[in-house]
């Protein structure tokens, strides 16, 4: 493990030669959904003894505030549906750092494991016989649930909760939709925004209630994090009426706790 200062010694098969270096295995790490005290001690550890941080657009200036002085930042992130750093170069980045001897975190916003390319990271890394080594952290869907009070499951309403994404890299992606029409389930939605209108068409297609509610949480857990209550009826209109420029969860199925009773939230949820 990368914070033991276990060097592995690996052979490179790629490129078949036969003299072994000492290497530090790529540390992919969850940075968690901005709030730096959201940080696990494992990342805070890995930002600080890197050589070389890769990071996402999505990792916020607080946590990247954490890395050690010695640091070089490397942002590879795009946002939205803006230019992108090309998958295959970030790929290379974290083979070319490695094979340097550096350490390098790759450091992606929420929890690597979710939404985050990791698999083809890895296979890179896996080519070029490099070791890495995974650090989870939290996930959007957890800070955004706590953000309004709730729990993703819950004893008698919903069993399992869903993770989905709003588009994958054909365009809106496909879903269960009967399934996740049923009364009472919840689904965290990544990258729903732009695809909203299409989620609510489907899911009204396939019986969901239109009062169903749907909460919006955009910047979760940050200083900006705003709450949109609205319904699977009205989403499309409560998102067209706000700018939200920060990155956005919406939860199928949940609503605010409500807020009266909960002066802590009340300050939270607008
Ligand atoms: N690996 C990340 C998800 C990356 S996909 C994670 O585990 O959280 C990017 C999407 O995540 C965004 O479009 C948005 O839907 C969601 N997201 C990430 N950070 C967020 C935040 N702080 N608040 C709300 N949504 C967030």
């Amino acid at each position: 493990m990368v914070l033991q200062r276990i060097f592995r010694t690996v052979t490179s098969r790629a490129k078949g030669h036969r003299d072994a270096m000492p290497l530090m295995p790529v540390c992919f790490v969850g940075a968690g959904p901005g709030d730096p005290d959201l940080l696990t001690i494992k990342a805070l550890k890995a930002l600080q003894e890197a050589d070389v941080i890769i990071h996402d657009r999505l990792v916020s200036a607080g946590v990247l505030a954490l890395a050690g002085h010695q640091a070089r930042l490397v942002d590879v992130g795009k946002e939205g549906f803006g230019p992108s750093t090309p998958q295959a170069h970030i790929d290379a980045l974290n083979v070319k750092y490695a094979r340097q001897g550096l350490r390098v975190v790759r450091l992606k916003g929420g929890d690597c494991t979710i939404f985050g390319r990791l698999d083809e990271e890895i296979e890179a890394l896996e080519e070029a016989g490099l070791p890495f080594h995974i650090v989870p952290g939290i996930t959007a869907a957890s800070a955004a649930v706590a953000g309004i009070g709730q729990s993703l499951t819950r004893r008698g309403r919903n069993a399992s909760a869903r993770i989905i994404t709003g588009h994958d890299m054909k365009g809106f992606a496909d879903q269960d939709w009967r399934a996740l029409a049923q009364h009472g389930e919840v689904t965290a939605i990544y990258m729903g925004k732009k695809a909203a209108r299409f989620i609510q068409g489907r899911l009204l297609m396939h019986g969901a209630a239109p009062d169903t509610p749907v909460t919006v949480v955009e910047n979760a857990s940050r200083g900006d994090q705003r709450v949109l209550a609205s319904t699977l009826a009205d989403l499309p209109a409560t998102l067209d009426a706000q700018a939200l420029n920060g990155p956005a969860l919406l939860l199928y199925g949940l609503a605010p706790r409500d807020v009266a009773d909960h002066p802590v939230l009340a300050r939270e949820v607008s």
